[in-house]
């Protein structure tokens, strides 16, 4: 398997050579957190996939669900006035628990080709509303908004831009809330007024009345794990309806019970104008991915909508066995599932803290079942890791070794997002196995 994935499968992060290392590892089978690779090795899953599986492997009725709407009707476009009744009691459901007004649901694959539905709705609503000028987008540093060409501009990930001219003249970033760098200070006050004058001074830099939207996660997810402050969201939110800027919630990572309810934006107090979801929508079983409009951008581009106005459907929008999935997902969610998380991620918080006075940890952060240490060489410095050692490659292979599956971020972060099934002696043995990958890391 491996002398044929170096063949044949394409791996674009890891290199198109990729795995020159060890090669591919090779899962083979999975139960609750546990995963177990082709040579028998089992650990925990202490990233549910990719931020993802949030129900946990091995759910007899996910499969059940998705393999009765197969049975039944694998496929019905969602692109033109056709449907599905998986789809739109998904659909529905969703409205239902989202905040706000947040009552219409256009679904995609993914979370990339949701945020690209985003920009194309952001646009399509400033056309219909008659501000065509405002065709300029702001977004964070350290953000991730997808690996398309769009989203990836949206992105601030270097690596997602070179060669590519990105990000696009219009789209356009502001700094990071990231407390634990941050040139203002750790001070929460301190830094939401940064922010707030950062996009100010952005949105005057640019020209008052030519941006259409500000992107924001609740947490960033791929840029480290970066928790704002209690306030910054509805901070920024306020700001952007003062602008007049629509604000739109990226929450493809911390939807679905990922930091305690169903959507953090319900912790924050806030209703986004457009928000994303995807990953644990399906909990990735299947792929699907979920943008929600409020009434009010809704109403206003399905009113201004012309002839020609509206471009744009997916083959698999909508897809009826994704849907199918997602009910029975959203179900087990309200069974239980949540609950279990805001307990494990209790639990997953206090015994990272635990680790706190270990002397490579320099910051522990997180909401719920989402959360990163941050390694340092020296704690008063926050000297970093050395790069070239590269430590996230080996601390990654020794966790994996010590039964652990976890990100480890190239600037020496370790992420944490298990499955919200988690147990207590999972939980227990996230932390244990930390630290032991934590100490050999010293050695
Ligand atoms: N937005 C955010 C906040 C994400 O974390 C991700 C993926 N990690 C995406 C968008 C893109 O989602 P996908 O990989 O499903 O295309």
């Amino acid at each position: 398997l491996v002398e044929l994935d170096r063949a044949h499968l394409v791996h674009p992060v890891a290199s198109y050579r990729g795995h020159e290392r060890a090669g591919v590892r090779v899962l083979k089978s999975a139960k609750g957190a546990i995963v177990t690779d082709a040579t028998g090795h089992s650990m925990i899953d202490g990233f549910a996939g990719l931020w993802c599986v949030n129900a946990g492997y091995g759910v007899e009725s996910i499969v059940e669900a998705a393999a009765k709407q197969m049975r039944e009707l694998p496929y019905a476009t969602g692109y033109f006035s056709l449907g599905s009744e998986s789809a739109i009691r998904l659909a529905a459901e969703l409205a239902d628990r989202a905040p706000g007004d947040l009552n219409h649901v256009y679904f995609t694959l993914g979370g990339s080709d949701a945020v690209d539905s985003t920009v194309r709705f952001v646009r399509y609503y400033q056309h219909a509303r008659g501000t065509p000028q405002k065709d300029q987008f702001i977004s964070l540093a350290s953000g991730y908004h997808g690996s398309s060409t769009v989203g990836a501009g949206l992105t601030a990930l270097p690596l997602f831009h070179a060669g590519f001219g990105l990000p696009f003249d219009w789209q356009h970033k502001i700094p990071s809330h990231y407390a634990y760098r941050n040139p203002v200070g750790s001070d929460p006050a301190a830094i939401i007024a940064a922010s707030v004058a950062a996009l100010r001074a952005k949105v005057e830099e640019i020209g008052p009345d030519r941006v259409a939207a500000f992107y924001a996660e609740p947490i960033q997810g791929s840029g480290g794990v970066l928790v704002p402050p209690d306030g910054w969201m509805k901070a920024m939110r306020e700001v952007c309806r003062e602008l007049d800027i629509l604000f739109v919630a990226d929450e493809v990572i911390t939807g679905f019970g990922r930091t305690g309810p169903l959507f953090a934006c319900t912790d924050e107090g806030i209703v986004p104008d457009l928000m994303t979801t995807a990953k644990g929508l399906t909990s990735g079983y299947v792929p699907m991915g979920a943008v929600f409009l409020s009434d009010h951008v809704y109403n206003t581009i399905a009113d201004g909508a012309g002839e020609s106005a509206v471009g744009h459907g997916y083959t698999y929008s909508a897809h009826p066995v994704s849907a199918a999935v997602g009910l029975e997902v959203l179900r087990l969610y309200e069974a239980g599932l949540l609950e279990n998380g805001r307990r494990a991620g209790a639990r997953l918080m206090a015994g990272l803290r635990s680790l706190s006075d270990h002397p490579l940890v320099g910051d522990v952060r997180g909401r719920g079942m989402l959360a990163a240490i941050e390694l340092v060489t020296d704690k008063a410095r926050k000297t970093p890791l050395p790069a070239a050692a590269d430590p996230s490659h080996r601390i990654f292979d020794r966790a994996w070794d010590n039964g652990l599956v976890i990100r480890a971020f190239a600037t020496g972060i370790l992420g944490y997002a298990p499955p919200l099934c988690c147990t207590d002696a999972d939980i227990d043995g996230i932390i244990e196995r930390t630290r032991m990958t934590l100490d050999q890391t010293l050695e």
